[in-house]
């Protein structure tokens, strides 16, 4: 490959996602001495389908969605990643995930590339059947570019084991047999993999373990905030309290909630169960956004959305670790106020990968036919968590950079790798 002339002027903003996840490739590639046509290819998506979605409502009329599914690269073999039903998806929100899911795949060295889905809505303001509807309907209307071998989707933010059944569901009345390797995270009882549902969860528990021993800081009792009680904060809530930690502060769209001697768990998820959201949980008191992120503790989780970390607030952070469960919650000037500070940022890619992790494990097990039991995927699970962690650090002191920097070093030379090695065609 020759080299290429990158204009790089509009990736230096930040209040666009698809902007920062550029800039943040540009970075390393600065940092690894990237081959300049390699940087250029991997820019830009492989793919990008928007599809407009029309839907029944239960009035009888119909109502037009937006949706897209976007590959950003299958260098190192189908692309992967989860499709996100909210009402602020953009195109390039969808994008920067997809992006962003090569780099986790490749960091955590599995065979996949990155791809990512989202489709405008408000699912909280859908019946079930609308949402049913929506979920076969986009499916068609994708099907042209998933499949086992092509592109296998999987939750994300808001969306559902039940959602992906009906995504399996809708392939395979297509195909005229199941597929079940289509989509991942499905319920157990049609190919679904034991441990899917805490995946995500449990491979940020083993990040933190790694790097809080590698700060020397004990678990016992350590002080966390989640920012997000959805599928990913609340089960990492769940299992870091079982681990040990004193979860003091807990938030989800509605509001916060906070307790200086620790949230009984168990019962704030039974509350959020009974409720819909973690506000009013008895014994504890109101918390804002601004004041969580900031409040004391030694590991803060982003676990929701996009942008919470700003240059504005990463001051005010007091955590020593922050986890992203989230994608891209922290912003890059906020990355390197945290940097300055001597505050670890384990990055989404790293933090979250285990969903996709369990994932892959789904998508082999749905190949061959053949399933595992939980402790089998716990235990690979962990190996491949604490393996990608000391790459990550390894990296990261090789260029004196934080995580975010180390992992990219890391994932964008693998798929740098085979990418050249694969060559242009034709
Ligand atoms: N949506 C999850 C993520 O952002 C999981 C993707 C997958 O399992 O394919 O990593």
């Amino acid at each position: 490959m020759t080299t290429a002339t990158i204009d790089r002027s509009a990736a230096q903003s930040t209040d666009n996602v698809w902007q920062m996840a550029q800039r943040q490739l540009d970075e390393v590639a600065a940092l690894i001495d990237l081959n300049p046509s390699v940087h250029e290819y991997l820019r830009y998506p492989k793919r990008v389908l928007e599809v407009s979605v029309p839907v029944r409502m239960d009035d009888g009329e119909f109502k037009v969605f937006t949706g897209y599914r976007v590959q950003h690269n299958m260098s190192r073999g189908p692309s992967k990643g989860g499709i996100r039903f909210h009402p602020d998806v953009t195109l390039d929100e969808v994008k920067a995930l997809a992006m962003w899911m090569t780099w986790k795949c490749a960091l955590v060295n599995i065979p996949f590339g990155g791809a990512k889905g989202g489709v405008i809505c408000n699912p909280k303001a859908m019946s079930m059947q609308e949402l049913e509807n929506l979920t076969r309907r986009f499916t068609t209307e994708i099907s042209i570019i998933i499949g086992p071998e092509k592109d296998i989707p999987a939750p994300d933010v808001y969306t559902t084991p039940q959602i992906m059944a009906w995504i399996m569901d809708t392939f395979s009345m297509q195909h005229g047999y199941s597929i079940p390797g289509v989509v991942t995270g499905k319920p157990i009882s049609i190919g679904g993999s034991q441990g899917r549902d805490k995946a995500t969860a449990r491979g940020c528990l083993y990040v933190i373990d790694e790097a809080m021993n590698s700060l020397g800081i004990p678990i016992q009792g350590a002080r966390v905030a989640i920012q997000g009680f959805g599928n990913a904060g609340l089960h990492a809530g769940e299992l870091m309290a079982q681990r040990g930690y004193t979860i003091v502060a807990a938030s989800d769209s509605r509001g916060g909630v906070y307790r200086e001697r620790g949230l009984n768990v168990a019962e704030l998820i039974a509350h959020k169960e009974a409720t819909g959201s973690v506000v009013g949980f008895e014994g504890s008191e109101p918390i804002s956004n601004r004041d969580l992120l900031a409040c004391r503790c030694e590991v803060l989780v982003p676990a929701a959305l996009e942008k919470v970390i700003t240059e504005e607030n990463a001051r005010d952070v007091k955590a020593k670790i922050v986890a992203e469960a989230a994608n891209g919650p922290t912003l890059p000037e906020a990355d390197d106020i945290l940097f300055e500070r001597g505050i670890m940022v384990l990055p989404d890619i790293l933090a979250n990968a285990g969903g996709v992790t369990v994932s892959y494990f789904e998508w082999v097990q749905d190949l061959q036919n053949n399933f595992w039991e939980e402790d089998e995927i716990n235990k690979r699970l962990k190996q491949i968590m604490t393996r990608a962690f000391a790459e990550t650090a390894d990296q990261a002191r090789r260029y004196n950079v934080d995580m975010r920097r180390g992992a990219y070093a890391v994932a964008v030379s693998r798929v740098a790798e085979a990418t050249a090695k694969r060559g242009l065609y034709p």
